[in-house]
């Protein structure tokens, strides 16, 4: 499918513009609408509507970006509209699949023009003709998200519930283009926030001057996957030193950068390593990184070229 057309009323949102009556944007709607996108999948909106209702709606819901064309008339058939688009886009009927709320709508689409059509009123359903495996992760994440949302005890406790199970392990080579991605697409959790090509992390991985460390992440709902990473320069046997340092956002808060850090050094308190330094290169983004380095057992050391150094004693 290389398509997505939309209608409103009723569908992305739950009431009707059309009167001027104020609607409530779906709670999934805007999720959807960018996983969508990320995709590459175009999307459109073909809507029996005011215009000026509609894109007023639109821009307020901050939506705009996310539509190639906006159709919304009163007088002229969705059959029609929708055969404007696929004129103006070069599209075929059969790359199209269009949402809408209203069954004669649907009916008359696809008699006429000849495109998928359907309606669920759970928006997410949609994910189905583009990517199966983002619907489920987005499925997965969002029973996460509710739950965790509800929970009213304790972080550890919540942990614990949700058998939050952090794996750490030394890198693979086929692990290296998710290292690699992670490393350039982490901007929150990442301490020094070097970007690579995945030939410099390749040199990296075989240069023996460093061990790359990974964390996988499971819980009760599913699998995140390669999560979290901390590249140490181990070149000098007695003084380590932690190159990168950084843990996938959708995992905030479930101890996978602490846990990384402790591997670190319960490797680092059983070999000859005498201290292992670590360094944060701060921005707005990534605040979190100096105090997670203290938490763990870190002591603040000099800033040098706008780098705060972290270093952890061996006893
Ligand atoms: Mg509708």
């Amino acid at each position: 499918m290389k398509a997505i057309i939309w209608d409103l009323d009723e569908t992305l949102w739950v009431g009707t513009v059309y009167h001027g009556e104020s609607v409530k944007l779906k709670q999934e709607t805007k999720e959807i609408l960018k996983q969508i996108d990320k995709l590459g999948i175009d999307q459109y909106v073909c809507s029996h509507n005011v215009k000026e209702h509609v894109f007023k709606q639109i821009d307020e819901f901050g939506l705009r970006k996310y539509f190639k064309i906006i159709k919304a008339e009163i007088g002229i058939e969705k059959d029609d509209m929708i055969q404007q688009i696929l004129d103006e886009t070069g599209l075929l009927p059969e790359e199209v699949v269009f949402i809408d709320d209203t069954g004669i709508n649907r009916e008359l689409v696809r008699l006429k023009v000849g495109c998928h059509v359907d309606f669920e009123e759970d928006l997410y359903r949609v994910m189905k003709y583009f990517d199966t495996d983002r619907l489920k992760s987005m499925n997965q994440q969002r029973t996460r998200t509710d739950f965790e949302t509800k929970w009213t005890g304790t972080r550890k406790e919540f942990l614990k519930l949700v058998k939050n199970e952090i794996t750490i392990k030394e890198a693979e080579e086929s692990e290296l283009p998710r290292i690699t991605n992670l490393a350039n697409r982490t901007n929150d959790l990442n301490a020094a926030r070097s970007r690579y090509t995945m030939q410099e992390m390749r040199d990296i991985f075989e240069s023996g001057d460093y061990v790359i460390w990974v964390a996988y992440l499971t819980d009760q709902f599913g699998d995140y996957g390669l999560i979290g990473e901390i590249i140490v320069n181990v070149s000098d046997a007695k003084h380590w030193f932690i190159k990168d340092w950084c843990v996938s956002c959708r995992t905030m808060g479930r101890g996978v950068g602490t846990e990384l850090l402790r591997s670190v050094k319960e490797i680092a308190n059983v070999s000859a390593v005498e201290k292992v330094t670590g360094c944060v290169i701060p921005n707005d983004d990534n605040y979190r990184m100096g105090p997670m380095y203290i938490k763990a057992g870190f002591k603040k050391g000099k800033v040098e070229d706008e780098k705060h150094y972290y270093i952890y004693e061996v006893k």
